[in-house]
């Protein structure tokens, strides 16, 4: 799929389907995207072809965990982060705008880091609060999407994984 910012400088592409999709309210992403909180598909590395590097200014902001959070060197759009933190397995994620509207994605499942939100959310998903609670829930999110690899509505190539 295409990955566009609104100023067309930073486009990339991604290969494989996303692992999943969540809702992020922590501080770091409200002030990233410069909202109340992210919407964000998360990625096998591999399965992101990252934007060539002048395209995207990276900041780490502040670890641990050991993310690279990359806006358009053009537009400031955030575009893509990297995460490399040692317990987990190399992800990148892509922030919703960065798809077509018409994109088929799959929908968002939990809220993350729910306790610093600053507006409710009115729905019916998990909502995590903590940071040990969010780590455990993002890595069970990783964890159930790798078995649940044979969704029927679409081909997948994650089967062999
Ligand atoms: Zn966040
Ligand atoms: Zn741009």
């Amino acid at each position: 799929m295409e990955c566009t910012c609104s100023c067309g400088a930073t486009s990339f592409q991604t290969l494989g389907e996303p692992v999943f999709r969540f809702y992020c309210h922590c501080t770091l992403c409200q002030r990233f995207y410069d909202a109340p909180f992210g919407d964000i598909l998360v990625y096998r590395a591999e399965d992101v072809v990252l934007p060539p590097p002048e395209a995207v200014i990276f900041d780490t902001y502040r670890p641990p965990p050991n993310v690279q959070r990359g806006k358009c060197a053009t537009c400031g759009q955030p575009a893509v982060t990297v995460f490399a933190a040692r317990f987990l397995p190399r992800l990148v994620t892509v922030p919703r705008p960065m798809f077509t509207p018409d994109a088929e994605l799959p929908s968002p499942e939990a809220h993350g880091f729910y306790d610093m939100r600053i507006s409710d959310a009115r729905d019916e998903l998990p909502k995590y609060e903590g940071y040990f609670r969010n780590q455990i829930a993002f890595l069970k999110h990783l964890w159930l999407a790798r078995r649940s690899s044979t969704k029927p509505q679409r081909e997948t190539s994650l089967d062999e994984r």
